[in-house]
This record gives C-alpha cells, structure tokens and sequence, in this order.
C-alpha cells in the first residue's frame, strides 16, 4: 500500500499591525496553508528558527528588532527558507535593498491578495520542484546538470557542489549563478541581470546586483580550490568564466 501523506504549507507571518496580519493570513490561508502569526521582531526570528516553513513573510518596521535584523539574522544561521519583506514606503523599500539582506522577494504596502498569492506561489513552486527532484533517480538527474571544473550546478534540485562540497545558496544567489552558468563568457550589464534574474524592472537597483554578486562569490571562493567563475568586466558588469578544459553542458 501506498501512504501519500498530503501536508499542508506552512507560513509565518512577522507583522505588529494587527489588521494586516489578520488580512495577510486571510489570503494565505486560502492557499491551503496553515499560518502562524507573530506580531514582534524577536518573537519572528525565535520562530524563524525553532520551526519550519514554507515561506515567512516579513514586515520592516516591527517592536523589538526591526525586520531587516531578523532577516539578516535568519540568513546567518544559513537558513534559506524564502523570505518576502513588506514595506510601508517605497523609500524603505530603498534601504532595505541597499542594504542587501537575503530576502528572496519585496513588497510594498499597499499590496493586493492576488499581488501577495502570486508572490508566495511563484516561491512555493521553486521549492515544491525541488522536493519533488529529490526523490527522481540519478538517471533522470543526470540530464539537467551544469558542469564547469569543479563547480556542479543540478538544475532540477537547485543544488550546488563546488569540489564535491556543497553550497549552501539562496534562491536569487542560486538563480544568479545558474543564469551566469547558462550564458558562460557573456558579459552582462547590472540592468541586464537585474531584468533577467529579479524578472522585474528595478531601475537604480544595480548595486543590488553587485552585493549579491559579493555574497555569491564569497560563498563559493571560500571553498579551497574554487577558481574565480565570476569575473568583474570592467565599464559592463559581470562575466561567467569556464575554465578552459572539462566543460560539459547537458540539458
Ligand atoms: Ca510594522
């Protein structure tokens, strides 16, 4: 007999005005999700941490510790549940980019439930597809890796090796890596990356492309034997660089 065990989504919502909690839970709870709701800083990233979830969604301003701590906090103890922040402004929506956090989406208030559903969603899927790719055979796995050197890129599991040592990414830094990867040689402009990876126009954000850019290659350069793949191309942007012998391309 064959047990499916169908288990429903969980979230956490960070959030201290009580009206858009309850109205973000409303919404997330019609994607058959189970959603806890926190309404301080310290009390998110004690859940962030003690709990699984499917997606945490994350206010800026909150008592206690604001949300950009809490993310980054989350981040460091190299967590990399998906991670949507909520802004009052636009102008916070500036520093929280600026400064780089990790979060994987943002939005600003106000926002509408099918802007929110549709943003949760798009991150369920990514990790709902690896999930899934995990139980696939090798077989089937082999088909959808990148291999440059020592650098291992499986596409269908978004799971990185470098050296056989594996990398632990976030989703943007995953998806940045695995865009330089498909477009080896290629020079890209920040605006270029940021329409390509981000999926939407952020005009003035590019030092956003280069923080993730800095985190990305510390993560990987940090493994002994990493070549630099990522090259700085002066007056454009960036650069994927294969090494010269063993690259094998399959999809
Ligand atoms: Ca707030």
């Amino acid at each position: 007999m064959i047990r499916v065990q169908i288990t429903k989504k969980r979230f956490l919502v960070v959030e201290d005005e009580t009206d858009i909690a309850e109205l973000v839970a409303l919404h997330l709870s019609d994607l058959d999700a189970e959603v806890t709701l926190v309404n301080s800083g310290p009390e998110g990233l004690e859940k962030a941490l003690s709990n699984s979830w499917d997606v945490i969604v994350l206010d800026l301003r909150l008592p206690g510790m604001d949300g950009i701590d809490v993310c980054r906090n989350i981040r460091n103890q190299g967590i990399n549940i998906p991670i949507i922040m909520l802004t009052a402004r636009s102008t916070e929506l500036d520093r929280v980019l600026g400064l780089e956090i990790g979060a994987d989406d943002y939005m600003t208030k106000p926002f509408s439930a099918l802007e929110l559903q549709a943003r949760v969603k798009a991150l369920l899927r990514r990790s709902a597809i690896q999930e899934h790719q995990q139980v696939s055979t090798a077989d089937d796995l082999a088909v959808t890796t990148l291999k440059y050197g020592v650098l291992k890129i499986d596409k269908r599991r978004r799971l990185v090796w470098l050296n056989e040592v594996s990398v632990e990414l976030t989703s943007k830094e995953y998806e940045l890596l695995c865009y330089f990867a498909e477009n080896p040689g290629v020079a890209f402009s920040r605006s270029e990356l940021l329409d390509k990876v981000w999926g939407y126009h952020h005009q003035g954000y590019e030092h956003t492309v280069n923080s993730h850019i800095n985190r990305l290659r510390g993560k990987l350069e940090k493994i002994e034997g990493c070549p630099q793949y990522i090259q700085t191309v002066w007056g454009v942007g960036y650069r994927f660089q294969a090494p010269d012998s063993e690259t094998t391309l399959a999809s």
